[in-house]
């Protein structure tokens, strides 16, 4: 009989494997394996398959020359490319590195290693061309449910992109800005429920800078909240930074006001 589902592979380049094991929750996985065909997943089952592909998920940042060779190989065999969690959409964690001294920052955590040719850590998008982003660390299983439910009907996926403040005022919660903390919900995608600020924890802008986001506005009030640039600075590159500095183009000038 032939097998009319999309064919999908799950892939993992630089990153702790936290995005891909979202797709393992159970009720989530479940419903995944019958509404698509998983063709790779080399985190669960041998990668044996060589063909093509119609969507494949890739967590992530690049980090090395061999991610790069892997997403080409990637863009080639597949239709569409979803890019999996904020290292992959943004470069996550790993992105700290292009802010940092990266000779002292390699023998901080390295003191007698010479060998390790490694990259400035960039997110996916700089070196293929990417179809669908599912930012946050680690994604919502709920929103990876939606959007396989979205491909097998061939309907549109609506990205969330309303600031997360939204979310976190529906919720109820208490502003956390007022309680002496930089939240970065203000200039910040929703689409995670407010999870952070919902557990008294300040957004960190995992799901990367809104499109609209008034950066100027919201510096200039942490600022006469007596916050300094640095701490505001080194806030909004803990997991976006390279969009939240690409946002905001003078972004140095306003921090250092
Ligand atoms: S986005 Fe988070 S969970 Fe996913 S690979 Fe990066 S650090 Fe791990
Ligand atoms: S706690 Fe954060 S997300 Fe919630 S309203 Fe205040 S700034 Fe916005
Ligand atoms: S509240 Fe902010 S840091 Fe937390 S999951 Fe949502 S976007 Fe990410």
């Amino acid at each position: 009989m032939k097998n009319n589902k999309l064919r999908v592979g799950i892939f993992g380049i630089s990153g702790c494997a936290g995005c891909l094991l979202t797709f393992l929750y159970e009720e989530c996985f479940k419903e995944i394996v019958n509404l698509v065909d998983i063709k790779s997943f080399p985190l669960i089952k041998e990668h044996t398959y060589k063909g093509d592909f119609d969507y494949v998920f890739i967590e992530g940042t690049v980090c090395f020359e061999r991610d790069i060779k892997r997403l080409k190989e990637l863009r080639k065999r597949s239709k569409k490319i979803v890019a999996l969690g904020t290292c992959s959409c943004f470069g996550g964690v790993p992105s700290i590195k292009n802010f940092l001294d990266k000779e002292k920052t390699m023998r901080f955590v390295y003191p007698t290693y010479n060998h390790l040719k490694a990259e400035n850590p960039t997110p996916i998008y700089k070196h293929i061309k990417v179809d669908y982003y599912l930012p946050q660390c680690p994604p919502s299983k709920e929103e990876i449910l939606e959007f396989v439910k979205c491909i097998v009907t061939e309907k549109e996926f609506k990205p969330y992109t309303d600031p997360v403040c939204l979310e976190c005022r529906k919720n109820g919660n208490l502003c956390l800005l007022n309680k002496g903390e930089i939240c970065l919900g203000p200039i910040t995608n929703g689409g995670c429920n407010s999870i952070c600020p919902s557990n008294n924890v300040e957004c960190y802008g995992c799901r990367g800078p809104c499109h609209d986001a008034n950066m100027k506005a919201f510096i200039s009030l942490l600022i006469e909240k007596g916050y300094s640039g640095d701490i505001i600075k080194s806030k909004m590159q803990t997991f976006a930074g390279l969009q939240f500095m690409e946002k905001g183009e003078k972004i140095s000038e306003w921090l250092e006001k």
